[in-house]
């Protein structure tokens, strides 16, 4: 515990990834800044632990595709600082019917920003993936440049990186009140500290903390199965094949996203899920529900028999992971509009990870007062009816 007297340049709240990047940023910009999560690290309560992540280009916005320039590079960057290996570079394949309209805008956004890219039809996938099945009218596109983070590995990481650059990692500290001003206090069930600006990067349990200070975001908090698909032949979808991560868009007969993974992490297993799950209280999440009750489950069964054959059709292991979703599924990186010293880093929206070096050096921006590296207008809470300055 630091002693009290201590004025911070930042306090950041929250050990996920996105705290974890927020922290590492201020600390290699030589500031004073203290990272306080409630657990004991490593966990997984949130929503950055497991092995894995997809990274990839492929969005059908511009913005993302334009930051994710960045990320790699930074992703590359800790990975030499790390001296371990964050990211394997397999390829994102996008599958869906060829007149899918987020399949189009993907496209087009993929030639716009210029990112290599290539059109498969149904013969060639075929050729090239003989254990993917498609239906009738299902093509695909290959981003090049997608592939793995190694999610645990990274926030070990970057936990290092934050300590070796002077900075603290204070866990099993559960922040109980903040109260706004200058300097900000923030008192934790450890004790209490002082800062110039704070960023709350809470991920579930951001509005538990936003409540008291007088907004509450529009946040949905799900729970998501991370399922496990058992090979039929073990290695016959790994990284040594050159199988790809994937994306399904709207394919039967899921009506959200359906994502995997190359086996690897857990020898023997794919990782196929669905991007969707049940609202969770956060705290109640350790829902007891057999696997055959579960609908998101059910829908990946009938994915994985259709158009993965030499997978068996019931997962071989669920792990819990919990999403924080936006109306818009887009982020909120944003400043409190009563509080200009209080950063906000929420709504991650299932697809954060990736892009958590940009978001980490945004909130370090916006913390420390300088103009941001990137238009934020897209990720302003204000686009929210009743969140501006006047609700307050
Ligand atoms: C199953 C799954 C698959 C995903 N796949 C991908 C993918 O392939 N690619 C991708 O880019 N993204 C993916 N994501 C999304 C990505 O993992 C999340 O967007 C990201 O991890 C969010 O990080 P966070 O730091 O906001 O939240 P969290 O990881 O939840 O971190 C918030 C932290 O704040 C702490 N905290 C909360 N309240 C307090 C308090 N009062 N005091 C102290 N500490 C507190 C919590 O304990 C927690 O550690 C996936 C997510 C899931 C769940």
């Amino acid at each position: 515990m630091a002693a009290q007297k201590d004025l911070y340049d930042a306090i950041v709240i929250g050990a996920g990834i996105q705290g974890c990047f927020t922290a590492y940023h201020l600390a290699k910009h030589r500031k004073r800044v203290i990272l306080l999560e409630q657990f004991f690290l490593p966990h997984s309560r949130g929503s950055s632990h497991g092995q894995s992540r997809i990274i990839r280009r492929a969005y059908p916005e511009d913005f993302y595709t334009q930051m994710m320039d960045e990320c790699y590079q930074i992703w590359a960057q800790l990975e030499h600082e790390a001296g371990t290996q964050l990211h394997r570079q397999t390829g994102l394949l996008l599958l869906g019917m060829k007149e899918n309209s987020e399949l189009k805008t993907i496209q087009a956004t993929l030639s716009r920003q210029g990112v290599e890219h290539q059109c498969l039809s149904a013969e060639e996938l075929k050729q090239r993936f003989p254990n993917v099945l498609l239906a009738r009218g299902e093509v695909g596109v290959l981003d090049k440049s997608g592939g793995v983070l190694y999610a645990d590995k990274a926030l070990r990481a970057l936990q290092d990186a934050i300590r070796h650059l002077g900075g603290l990692v204070c866990d099993g500290e559960k922040v109980m009140e903040i109260k706004p001003g200058f300097p900000v206090t923030v008192k934790s069930t450890a004790g209490s500290y002082q800062a110039k600006s704070l960023v709350i990067t809470a991920g579930p349990w951001t509005n538990q903390l936003l409540r008291p200070l007088g907004i509450e975001l529009p946040l949905q908090t799900l729970r998501i199965n991370v399922c496990y698909w058992r090979e039929k032949v073990p290695g016959s979808y790994g990284v040594s094949q050159a199988f790809p991560c994937f994306l399904g868009l709207g394919l039967s007969p899921a009506p959200h996203h359906i994502y995997g993974l190359p086996s690897g992490e857990y020898p023997g297993l794919m990782k196929v899920c669905y991007h969707h799950g049940n609202n969770v209280d956060p705290e109640e999440r350790d829902c007891p529900e057999a696997f055959s009750d579960i609908q998101d489950v059910q829908i990946l069964g009938r994915f994985v028999r259709d158009h993965l054959p030499d997978l068996e059709p019931t997962p071989a292991l669920l792990e819990p992971c919990l999403y924080t979703n936006t109306p818009d599924e887009h982020f909120i990186l944003d400043r409190h509009p009563k509080y200009d010293n209080v950063v906000i880093g929420a709504g991650f929206s299932g697809h954060g990870f990736k892009l958590s070096p940009v978001v980490g050096k945004i909130l370090y921006e916006l913390s420390m007062k300088l103009t941001p590296s990137y238009d934020l207008t897209p990720f302003r809470m204000s686009r929210f009816p009743g969140l501006g300055k006047a609700h307050l």
